[in-house]
């Protein structure tokens, strides 16, 4: 079973889950499948309260659910559905703040 990662949120899944049900995250905002998901990331997290975790914050994933998280993930998301996520940044590592 290969896992993938969201390009969007960085949460790991099987390819399965991505396929049938969408990102647990991002399911409202991105199709269901795996475009929006790249199986190259590095640097696995586990968070079980992101709320309370630094390292949710750091990762920007504190809004979002516990699992298990990229610190980084290969590739982007298509620009069609770029434009409309305004609070998009990519997660290759390549955005500065
Ligand atoms: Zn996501």
């Amino acid at each position: 079973m290969s896992n993938r990662a969201c390009m969007l949120c960085g949460i790991v899944e099987s390819s399965k889950r991505f396929q049938e049900e969408g990102c647990p995250n991002c399911v409202e905002v991105l199709d269901i499948g795996l475009s929006t998901t790249s199986p190259t990331f590095e640097g696995l997290v586990a968070i079980g309260e992101p709320e309370k975790s630094w390292v949710a914050r750091w990762l920007r994933v504190d809004k979002y659910l516990p699992g298990l998280y990229a610190v980084k993930v290969q590739g982007r998301l298509p620009q069609d559905i770029v434009e409309n996520l305004p609070f998009y940044r990519p997660r290759d590592g390549t955005a500065t703040d």
